[in-house]
């Protein structure tokens, strides 16, 4: 008997964008869309769009054969084992929104959720770089910085589903203050936007000349962190600086993370994760000083697979859990 591999509806949900692909059982995505994601519509208005989107992607016909799975990945607060969209910043639409009920109820398939950070990382673990380590430790960096813990292919999602948040691990706790109420968050040091302050703050003290500057129009308020990025591949000498003080951040924040579980592979993803892997030897370099591990540098720190479909990879992984118990 020829048993047919299950299809998975990967679908990535942020707060400007819907994208959806269908992925096959070894990650590969064979064909994706995306549209505009109506989070400040009402909360069926933005179910609507979904719908559309989803629908866009669905192969036609009777499903019969290879078991289909419907798998979303959203940013937080949600709970994932009730499949509820809790009260996201970015999605305003949705408030205790049972998505995954609702979209199970649409379509007539097993429908799964969890946040965007945890659900890239079971992608990476499973089908990406993590694969074959029994431990992965993901982190994405852009405009926030997110993190998932992965353990024998399973998220590890705490008590409530709320684990994972290494994003919001303070390094300080007289550092910049944080969006989440905190002081010296990873993410208030580390992230594209926190990239982007410390060079407006650096040249308004120093007023260096800098290409950074440059590249933002002349516009201290332009600076992002992509512009900073942009002018450390142009050579510049400041932006070069500023990105090594955020390694460095990294490695002392690394270090915490190791020392707490001691993960078998750390893995960068994200748009700033990219800019960063230039830095993973002076991370690596840097651990033992912030680590009580003595074997810590002998840990991978490596680039993730998937990039722009992180989240389409990550909806469809977070189906394998459901996949699994279905055999
Ligand atoms: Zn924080």
């Amino acid at each position: 008997m020829v048993v047919s591999e299950p299809v998975f509806i990967g679908v990535d949900i942020g707060g400007t964008k819907i994208a959806a692909g269908v992925v096959n059982a070894h990650g590969k995505i064979r064909e994706k869309t995306r549209a505009p994601m109506l989070s400040q519509a009402s909360g069926e208005e933005a179910f609507a769009q979904v719908r559309r989107v989803v629908d866009s992607i669905m192969p036609d016909g009777p499903r019969r054969g290879p078991r289909f799975y419907i798998g979303v990945s959203c940013p937080g607060p949600l709970d994932p084992r009730r499949g509820v969209i809790i009260n996201p910043p970015n999605l305003p639409c949705w408030r205790d929104f049972p998505l995954a009920q609702r979209i199970s109820e649409t379509w007539s398939l097993p429908a799964v959720i969890d946040n965007d950070a945890n659900a890239a990382a079971l992608a990476e673990a499973v089908w990406g770089a993590g694969a074959g380590f029994s431990s992965v430790f993901y982190v994405t960096i852009g405009t926030g910085i997110g993190t998932g813990l992965v353990f024998d292919g399973r998220i590890y999602h705490g008590r409530t589903g709320a684990a994972g948040e290494g994003g919001h691990v303070s390094i300080d706790y007289n550092g910049p203050l944080c969006g989440c109420g905190k002081r010296g968050c990873i993410e208030a040091l580390a992230s594209g936007p926190a990239l982007a302050a410390r060079a407006r703050r650096r040249l308004a003290e120093k007023g260096e000349s800098t290409k950074i500057i440059e590249l933002a129009g002349g516009n201290p308020e332009a600076i992002t962190g992509q512009i900073v990025g942009d002018a450390y591949r142009q050579g510049d000498a400041v932006a070069t600086e500023l990105l090594a003080e955020t390694a460095d951040y990294l490695a002392i924040w690394l270090g915490n993370v190791i020392d707490m579980i001691e993960p078998d592979v750390v893995i960068f993803g994200g748009g700033m994760g990219e800019l960063l892997s230039g830095w993973f030897d002076r991370i690596r370099e840097k651990l033992p000083a912030w680590s009580i591990n003595s074997r810590c540098k002998e840990i991978p720190i490596v680039r993730a697979r998937y990039h722009e479909d992180s989240g389409i990879a990550g909806g469809a992984a977070v189906c394998l859990h459901e996949e699994m118990n279905d055999r």
